[in-house]
């Protein structure tokens, strides 16, 4: 076993990790503070298809796996935590439109997405359908060849800019569960915006609260399978992007605080000579690699077409905690400037909470991974 990138994944993060570094550290804080969206940057990320990166080539995507957005992902996420979700969740939705759209779809859909000039948005959540989104109440009925939903979506990341939210609604008896829901491509001009909440962290990218009333749309617009919405969507592992934007995160909070412990002088000495500072910060290394390592196992895994429950569970638990626990020690060791928006420290922490709760709580993930456990233990 070697624990080596491929040449192609080197440069990719290569390529990534100079954009972000030159492009997007150096305004991560006004963007967070300004609460401004990100449009340049996003463009640019299109006009390089790297909102495209695991879409086939044949539809201008740059053909590559989840290892790669998982180390994509990582690198946009330790400049700014919303450019990488709102790429991750993008992506998300135009992966389910290559897997289980028709051709059509295709066609129409991801050459647009793959360059960011269609933007795709996530609507799964409601506000009685968080951990458990079976409980999701937002109906679709068939009238001819039309569908009609009816409802509301919770939490979509960048509705505001987005063209189309894969809008996940219940189009089947609650007896057929986990069969009776389907997803269809709404536009977002459909919806009508309820509540755009003030939140602790990834500010620069919105996340509302939006309502269907009684919206047609063509029977074309449904994704996928009727009633296999939910299933099929659990087949698409792009869902990595969580613990990547963790392991981001995690590694950023440990360059800032080498770089500071380094330069800051107390007692005469380095801070980071302090043998209390030198465990910490070798602890908050061993965490970004444990988390990294997770995550890309989980990402080649299920690559490989694997059963990935158990590993998915633990990357996202152990990296989404990493990128908490991280932040809150840089801004330990950055004493009161890290208690401040001169640093970015301040933001990790912030931007890192949200991912124990995103992606599925922290909680629920444990006891998932706690039954794949048990099941292969006692079998
Ligand atoms: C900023 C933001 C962006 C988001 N973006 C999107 C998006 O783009 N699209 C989308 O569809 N959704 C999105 N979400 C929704 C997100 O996935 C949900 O918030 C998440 O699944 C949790 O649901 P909930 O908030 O209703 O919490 P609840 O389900 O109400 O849970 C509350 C708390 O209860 C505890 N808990 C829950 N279940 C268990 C359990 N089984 N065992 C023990 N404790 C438990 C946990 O501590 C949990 O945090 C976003 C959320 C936020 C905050």
């Amino acid at each position: 076993m070697r624990f080596e990138l491929t040449t192609t994944q080197q440069s990719i993060r290569n390529e990534v990790r100079e954009f972000a570094e030159y492009e997007i550290e150096p305004r991560a804080i006004e963007l967070d503070r300004q609460e401004v969206y990100p449009t340049d940057i996003l463009d640019e990320l299109g006009e390089r298809r790297l909102t495209g990166l695991t879409l086939p080539e044949a539809y201008g995507g740059r053909g590559e796996g989840l290892v790669e957005l998982a180390l994509m992902i990582e690198e946009l996420s330790a400049a700014l935590m919303s450019v990488a979700s709102t790429v991750g969740l993008h992506l998300g939705v135009a992966t389910v439109v290559e897997r289980f759209g028709t051709e059509e779809q295709r066609d129409e859909f991801l050459p647009e997405m793959a360059a960011f000039d269609t933007v795709g948005a996530l609507g799964l959540s409601e506000a009685n359908a968080g951990s458990n989104k079976l409980e999701m109440e937002t109906t679709a009925e068939r009238d001819g060849n039309e569908w009609v939903l009816d409802g509301h979506k919770q939490w979509v990341t960048n509705f505001l800019d987005a063209d189309y939210v894969l809008t996940y609604a219940k189009s089947g008896p609650d007896r057929d569960e986990p069969h009776n829901i389907s997803a269809f491509l709404v536009p977002t001009e459909e919806f009508e915006v309820e509540e755009v909440w003030e939140t602790l962290g990834a500010r620069s990218v919105k996340s509302p609260r939006v309502s269907l009333d009684d919206v047609r749309v063509p029977e074309d617009r449904l994704v996928g399978d009727e009633g296999e919405g939910y299933v099929q969507r659990r087949a698409v592992h792009s869902g990595v992007n969580v613990p990547a934007r963790g392991v981001g995160i995690a590694r950023a909070a440990l360059e800032d605080t080498v770089a500071y412990t380094s330069a800051r002088e107390q007692y005469g000495q380095h801070i980071g000579d302090f043998q209390g500072v030198r465990w910490t910060v070798g602890e908050m290394a061993e965490r970004v690699d444990a988390a990294r390592l997770l995550t890309l196992r989980a990402a080649d895994r299920a690559e490989r077409g694997h059963d990935v429950v158990r590993e998915f569970s633990m990357a996202k638990i152990n990296a989404t905690q990493a990128a908490v626990d991280n932040a809150t020690d840089a801004i330990q060791l950055h004493g009161g400037m890290g208690y401040t928006t001169e640093h970015h420290v301040e933001r990790y922490l912030r931007d890192a909470k949200l991912l124990t709760i995103a992606g599925g709580p922290n909680e629920g993930h444990e006891n998932t991974l706690a039954d794949a456990v048990f099941e292969r233990h006692s079998t």
